[in-house]
């Protein structure tokens, strides 16, 4: 997806857009403005990070290459066929664009790979003025979410899709017609709602495809399993965050929620698998869905939860780039990566399906490191990925010992103290009661024994769904 003033010429793509060094290669612009745009980029995502939009922070840290150059007229969020992402934005045009542009510019792009994997039914990427309504939906959202009253300027000139000139359009058309139209409050409610309200026009307009490059036929590469893949892991990192009582995550995602669930089962899917109906204080105790997936997924943010709340400066950005420091650094998730430990037990077996899912969840939460143990009368720690061998017995109190770092596995000691941990088990051993009961997490597989529920001290427990899902 690439942003677009409206003026710029649209082109096929000079070089491949997946292919980094030509990419750095391509007419090289003058090192002052590379340095500028670069700065104008970091303070930008620095200050999503703190206050503005944690989803579009963790996608951009999920960009792994962040490339200027001169060979996109403007910006673009590439997603290639590997499952890389890439952020290709062109020098001069950040440096025109200025912070406040440049900030709209990202988010933008990032709120359309999230529009994109929200909403991807076919029927509807198939017609264009879908196309126009994201343009209308994620321009709407960042003038209020930016607290903007208009677009960004460059060379004096408002950049993009207006949503407001898109109304009057609107609004022209369906009184020429004998038509009611709604209000712009109504009419820009929801993602589905700003299509279906288009569609009512005899001549909806059709997008310009100089105004986004992504518009055109040799638009941007955007891989749909790519963008699944990095939206969803920004979104499940983001909605731990606002498990974790990050405020504005929290609103964030709701208002997210509100804007896509309705009118598109995909979206209302996507999210009831996040378990993010939890944010709205739902208890996802239903037997149709995997409510166990949920409740981990909140029980751990609670449990990751920082111990102090992380308090930023609002200037700080501005101060650390005023200093001649790379703000990077800042910007990156909490202060101290949380300890996670998930533990198998291996001497039953293990449903296939949780144990992916499990290693999945866990890929997918950033600013965590995680310790995977495999157990039965002993523990063996693996990597995610290697098999795991199981024999007889069964013992809790050796992971505990290890965990609690009194025993050594293969000549080594846990030297971290774990924020959590993680045990998927049929529960048949005898009951431990470990030292800090509250990080403990016990997940029971069907017929397995619930004992940590009525232990003392209780532990959170709960049973996996270990059926057909
Ligand atoms: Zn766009």
């Amino acid at each position: 997806m690439t942003y677009g003033d409206g003026g710029r010429r649209l082109r096929a793509p000079v070089v491949e857009l997946t292919d980094l060094r030509a990419l750095e290669r391509y007419r090289p612009a003058d090192p002052g403005v590379v340095a500028e745009a670069r700065r104008l980029k970091e303070a930008a995502l620095l200050d999503f990070g703190l206050t503005e939009s944690a989803v579009a922070s963790w996608l951009y840290a999920k960009c792994r290459h962040q490339i200027p150059t001169t060979a996109v007229d403007t910006a673009a969020v590439v997603a290639s066929g590997d499952g890389t992402c890439l952020l290709l934005y062109n020098p001069g045009f950040f440096v025109g664009l200025g912070l406040d542009g440049v900030k709209f510019v990202l988010f933008h792009e990032a709120r359309h790979l999230v529009h994109r994997h929200l909403l991807a039914e076919p029927e509807l990427r198939e017609d264009p003025v879908f196309e126009l309504a994201a343009e209308v939906s994620v321009n709407h959202v960042a003038l209020i979410r930016l607290e903007r009253e208009e677009l960004p300027l460059l060379d004096g000139r408002p950049t993009g899709v207006d949503p407001r000139r898109v109304y009057e359009a609107y609004t022209a058309d369906l009184t020429a017609h004998g038509l009611q139209p709604v209000p712009y409050e109504t009419f820009t409610e929801t993602d589905m709602r700003v299509y279906g309200e288009l569609k009512r026009m005899h001549h909806p307009p059709v997008p310009d495809p100089r105004l986004c490059l992504h518009l055109g036929e040799d638009g941007v590469p955007l891989d749909q399993r790519t963008v699944d893949e990095i939206t969803s892991s920004a979104l499940l990192n983001s909605l731990l965050a606002a498990r974790r009582g990050h405020a504005g995550a929290e609103r964030e995602l709701l208002d997210l929620m509100g804007r896509t669930e309705e009118g598109s089962a995909r979206a209302a899917r996507l999210w009831g698998n996040l378990g993010a109906g939890l944010l709205r204080g739902e208890t996802a105790r239903t037997r149709t869905v995997d409510w166990w997936q949920r409740w981990l997924v909140d029980v751990l943010g609670s449990k990751l939860r920082d111990g102090e709340r992380l308090v930023y400066p609002k200037k700080r950005g501005a101060l650390l780039a005023a200093l001649g420091q790379d703000p990077m650094l800042a910007r990156r998730g909490p202060v101290r990566e949380k300890v996670l430990v998930i533990a198998y037990d291996t001497s039953g077996s293990m449903p296939d399906h949780v144990v992916r899912w499990l290693t999945d969840l866990v890929g997918r939460i950033d600013g965590v490191e995680a310790h995977w143990l495999s157990f039965d009368a002993v523990v063996m720690p693996f990597r995610p990925g290697e098999r795991v061998y199981g024999g007889g017995g069964t013992s809790f109190q050796a992971v505990a010992d290890y965990v609690e770092g009194r025993t050594e596995v293969g000549g080594r000691r846990l030297d971290v103290t774990p924020d959590a941990v993680v045990v998927l088990t049929d529960g048949y051993a005898p009951p431990i009661s470990p030292a800090e009961p509250e990080k403990w997490i016990w997940l029971i597989t069907q017929g397995g024994s619930e004992w940590p529920e009525t232990h003392t001290p209780a532990m959170a427990c709960h049973r996996v769904t270990t059926g057909s899902r």
